[in-house]
């Protein structure tokens, strides 16, 4: 399967982009008209698409459910509850909203963690868009569901079909819903499988003092000890943190995830340490949380809330500018999902994005990314490609009203 793009504005400059087998193949003007499909991109501005390095797309389904509440009444009254009458059905329905919305705003990865994890894997590959997944992993200090854990988990892995643009990552809850034992345990299971684990980390003040109560120690240096930081370890939140724990997250090569706007609902009431990881050069990633704490799932609203936050915070308008948080929503260069790239140069994924230039959010182009970040929405996406298949053009997707329709009836049934 090969794909052209016609007369797309690349770096400012009018271009072709042949993609042969999802991979770009050809950057040059006026290629041969022989592909199997071609785009008149009709000077649309083609960029690399964004990749969600945190979420729980099921919880979709609880947009607007519960808003307005700190974490632990939250979670404990509100979303643990609406969840335990969740159905595989509502799972995979949720999951294939998240992916709809994520595609319609130019999202074509997410690195996610829920139950049923299985029905939000087939929902990525039959929306078409890429995804690293696993079993959730949680046993609230209890030994019997520790031992279910280990087994319901042990069944996933052997009964898993891992694709190219599918992969597996251990969901780790966190260490408030973990025993050291089980930690330890996903720790070998890793190591001994090369899975990448995908943790929630230091996201509350509570979660740092239970974690000495329990341990003695802090969050970071329990993943220590457990054997975490040996794995391949994406941590999501990593506010609550030391400088001693940052090192340790740069001495063991961690990738970190920021959320802003899940934060900032949340009131987590600290700021993801951007200065910090930067000076250290820790891998980041830019994450919307899921749809119950954000509410939705447009990275470019995320890109412009974290450069505001930081800046606000620190007093600093340069603290964060807006090439740095583009690459860290596009890119994954030294990520621990290979399934991705994020040039778009000859020889890498086609996971690309063409943007309409025919918005006011657009217009004037004094400064392309500064557009993105700080003006731009997930409408100004009009063509999404993933893998060098076509997601949705001209605005059109894919089973788009069945979605809507199926979640809509779900809600209801569940909930009401
Ligand atoms: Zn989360």
């Amino acid at each position: 399967m090969s794909l052209l793009l016609k007369n797309a504005v690349l770096n400012n400059i009018n271009t072709d982009v042949l993609i042969s087998e999802g991979i770009i193949s050809q950057i040059k003007q006026n290629i041969d008209e022989s592909a199997d499909k071609i785009i008149n991109a009709d000077n649309k501005i083609l960029i690399p698409s964004f990749k969600n390095g945190h979420t729980h797309s099921g919880m979709t389904i609880l947009r607007g459910y519960a808003d307005d509440m700190k974490l632990g009444p939250w979670l404990e009254e509100k979303i643990w509850p609406a969840e335990a009458k969740f159905t595989p059905k509502a799972v995979y329905w949720g999951t294939r909203l998240a992916a709809l919305e994520m595609i319609k705003s130019g999202t074509t990865f997410c690195n996610d963690m829920y139950f049923n994890f299985e029905m939000s894997q087939k929902a990525y590959i039959d929306a078409g868009i890429k995804s690293a997944s696993g079993p959730a992993l949680f046993d609230f200090f209890d030994q019997k569901k520790a031992e279910e854990m280990k087994a319901n988990c042990n069944i996933a892995i052997e009964n898993t079909n891992i694709s190219k643009n599918n992969s597996l990552s251990l969901a780790a809850h966190s260490i408030y819903t973990l025993s050291r034992e089980s930690l330890e345990w996903i720790a070998n299971l890793a190591n001994s499988k090369n899975i990448p684990v995908h943790i929630h980390l230091a996201e509350t003040e509570r979660e740092v003092e239970d974690c000495i109560t329990r341990h003695g120690i802090r969050p970071t240096e329990l993943l220590k000890e457990t054997g975490l930081l040996d794995t391949d370890l994406i941590a999501a939140h990593t506010i609550w943190l030391t400088d001693y724990e940052i090192d340790l997250l740069d001495e063991y090569n961690v990738t970190v995830v920021h959320n802003p706007v899940s934060n900032m609902k949340i009131s987590t009431g600290g700021v993801f340490p951007f200065k910090k990881f930067k000076d250290r050069n820790i891998k980041m990633m830019l994450g919307t949380d899921s749809c119950a704490s954000n509410n939705n799932l447009d990275m470019f609203e995320d890109m412009k809330i974290a450069a505001l936050l930081h800046k606000f915070h620190n007093n600093d308008p340069e603290i964060m500018k807006a090439e740095e948080i583009f690459d860290i929503s596009t890119g994954n260069e030294a990520s621990v999902f290979p399934q991705l790239s994020s040039k778009i140069e000859v020889g890498t994924h086609a996971d690309v994005l063409l943007l309409n230039p025919n918005t006011p959010e657009l217009v004037p182009s004094h400064n392309l990314i500064s557009n993105i970040v700080y003006s731009a929405n997930g409408s100004c996406v009009d063509t999404v490609i993933c893998n060098g298949e076509i997601l949705m053009e001209n605005r059109i997707t894919k089973d788009e009203e069945e979605i809507l329709e199926n979640v809509r009836f779900l809600s209801k049934n569940l909930f009401y």
